[in-house]
């Protein structure tokens, strides 16, 4: 173990290598050094294990002496040798960084060494624990409160200087087929691989952070202008062309940025991140594998575009979304006859939101066709296995936004996912709500139909909707609204309301379900009302497949009333 005693009272330092020599048996290698300035010398060209210390030195005011040495850039344990028997000041050289303190001619050869051992030990943990505080375990890179540090550093910086600096966002392309298809150990893979790659790319004083799932965010420093942003992102973009090397297998992951440069005094760090999450997202609207630079409002997405709308739209890009399920239960028997299918996004930490802020991405012009082919499959999936599992008669309720309906040719969606899962068409019901009775959208639902899907209008008289349209367009189920629900059954205008509804669509010929069912009164009434179907927390929540598979294992639900 080498040791520095930095002590300039000769007699001191020998008695202290002559304890040190004899407790350690050989074990320690002492140098000695006199003045504080030789002490940083060598701390700073070679490697030591710890450093004894006394604060008074002929070049340094007591004081000051700690600091100098914990913050002369070579992190070594610091032991303090006080000549003073105060508690204060051996506690006041721990709370600045010393490891520990000893008393002069209050300690021997055994404690000098144990405190040494010990002081190292310490010093370890704690670098332990400031690694896992500020870098991501994963890669070493480092995390997201790192970068935060670093950025508003940066920004403070910048506001005083000439040159800029830019922030990437980088995000991996098609990481999610590499877990899915390859397992999470070649994920992981993937994502240690990727931070080798960036790193390779950078300078020293460039700054790589791992901030979520498959999301980079790296600093680019002193750079003079966006130019030099561009062809950093453009390189990043590059080196993720080359296919990673997993166990043998080749996958290609690729990847998109978005960039953003310091440019005007009143940016803040949080700013700077969520314009270039706003330019990725532009960079990934535009097809994947390209880099986009942000430059105020022409990169914005459709939409408010706040950072929270970009998260979700790039999340559905990438395939981050699941489904729950609701039962839809025979009003009269309680058997299951449908199960909707409500979207979640899967956040990678935050877990399941829910769909409130899904009506807005999926009406977003780029994303619409395939995320809604990729949401049929999946939700028909799901619904073979309840038909497996004893829901045999159960159909899928699928939700559609008139973005959906225009943008997506749902009907080739629905005619490839039948195919694909062996589905007859009539086990898909299409929800649409009444803003999307348009006569531009009449073809698109015929279509559908066509296929042996059934329309359904969900939240029925809260919207438009004509009676007129109702004869004119191709509907086979009405879902009555919760607000018509929830005052029931107490409150008569309600009661009216709802019975009304029931039979005028009874008698048209349509298959009527009321949706928000929350107690037992409010199924009765309904169900004596001619309701043939009920839906809502009463009957049951919406959960994940797997969940509502195991709670109804076969047959038909509970009973709802
Ligand atoms: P929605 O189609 O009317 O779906 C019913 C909503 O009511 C769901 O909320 C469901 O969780 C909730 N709910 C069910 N039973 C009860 C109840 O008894 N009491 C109360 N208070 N609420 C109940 P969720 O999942 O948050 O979905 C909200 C809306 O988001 C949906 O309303 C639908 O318009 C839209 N949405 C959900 N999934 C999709 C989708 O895959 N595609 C499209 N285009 N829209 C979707
Ligand atoms: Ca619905
Ligand atoms: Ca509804």
């Amino acid at each position: 173990m080498r040791v520095l005693l930095v002590e300039d009272d000769p007699s001191d330092a020998h008695i202290t290598r002559r304890m040190l020599a004899k407790a350690g048996n050989g074990s320690f290698e002492l140098a000695h050094v006199d003045c504080l300035q030789d002490a940083i010398d060598i701390l700073q060209t070679s490697p030591l294990e710890a450093v004894l210390l006394d604060l008074s030195l002929p070049d340094s005011p007591p004081d000051q002496t700690l600091q100098r040495i914990v913050n002369c850039g070579r992190a070594a344990p610091v032991i303090v040798l006080t000549g003073n028997d105060d508690l204060g000041i051996g506690n006041l050289a721990v709370r600045n960084g010393a490891q520990d303190f000893l008393v002069k001619g209050d300690f021997d050869g055994k404690s000098l060494a144990r405190s040494i051992r010990y002081s190292v030990e310490r010093h370890k943990a704690q670098a332990d624990v400031d690694r896992l505080a500020r870098y991501d375990q994963l890669t070493g890179l480092a995390n997201r409160s790192t970068l935060h540090d670093r950025l508003a550093q940066l920004v403070a910086i910048g506001k005083r200087s000439t040159q800029t600096f830019a922030v990437h966002f980088v995000d991996l392309d098609y990481f999610k087929s590499v877990n899915d298809s390859l397992g999470h150990a070649a994920g992981d893979d993937v994502l240690r691989q990727s931070a080798a790659r960036l790193k390779d790319l950078l300078r020293r004083s460039d700054t790589v952070a791992r901030i979520g799932g498959d999301e980079f965010v790296v600093l680019q420093t002193a750079i003079a202008d966006g130019d030099q942003a561009a062809t950093l992102a453009a390189k990043i973009v590059d080196s993720f062309r080359a296919p990673f090397d997993l166990g043998g297998k080749e996958m290609f992951v690729g990847a998109s940025v978005g960039t953003a440069v310091l440019a005007d005094d009143d940016a803040t760090a949080d700013e700077l991140l969520r314009n270039a999450d706003l330019a990725l997202y532009a960079a990934k609207a535009n097809g994947r594998g390209a880099c986009r630079l942000y430059d105020g409002d022409a990169d914005k997405p459709a939409g408010p575009g706040k950072p929270a709308e970009t998260r979700i739209l790039r999340a559905v890009a990438d395939g981050q979304f699941l489904f729950h399920f609701q039962p839809i239960v025979d009003a009269a028997s309680g058997a299951v006859a449908g199960l909707e299918a409500l979207f979640r996004w899967q956040h990678p930490v935050e877990g399941a939101h829910a769909a409130d802020a899904f009506e807005l991405p999926i009406e977003s012009r780029h994303l619409t066709s395939s995320v809604t082919e990729d949401c049929i499959r999946s939700v028909c999936w799901s619904l073979v296995r309840a038909r497996r599992c004893g829901l045999g008669a159960a159909r899928a309720h699928i939700n559609l936004s008139p973005g959906q309906l225009r943008g997506g040719a749902p009907a080739i969606a629905v005619a490839s996912a039948i195919e694909a899962t062996g589905l007859p068409g009539d086990a898909v019901v299409i929800e649409i709500t009444e803003s999307a009775m348009l006569s531009e959208l009449q073809q698109a639902l015929t279509d559908l139909r066509d296929l042996g899907c059934a329309i359904a209008i969900d939240d029925f008289g809260t919207g438009f909707a004509s009676l007129q349209n109702l004869q004119s367009f191709p509907i086979d189920i009405i879902k009555l609204a919760p607000s018509f629900v929830s005052p029931l059954p107490d409150d008569p205008a309600s009661r009216e309301i709802a019975s009304s509804v029931i039979a005028l669509c009874r008698r048209l010929g349509m298959v009527v379900i009321c949706e928000g069912v929350e107690n037992a009164d409010q199924a009765r009434f309904l169900t004596d009302a001619g309701a043939d179907l009920l839906q809502g927390f009463h009957v049951a929540r919406p959960m994940p497949i797997d969940g509502l598979l195991q709670s109804i294992p076969t047959g038909p639900a509970r009973r709802s009333a």
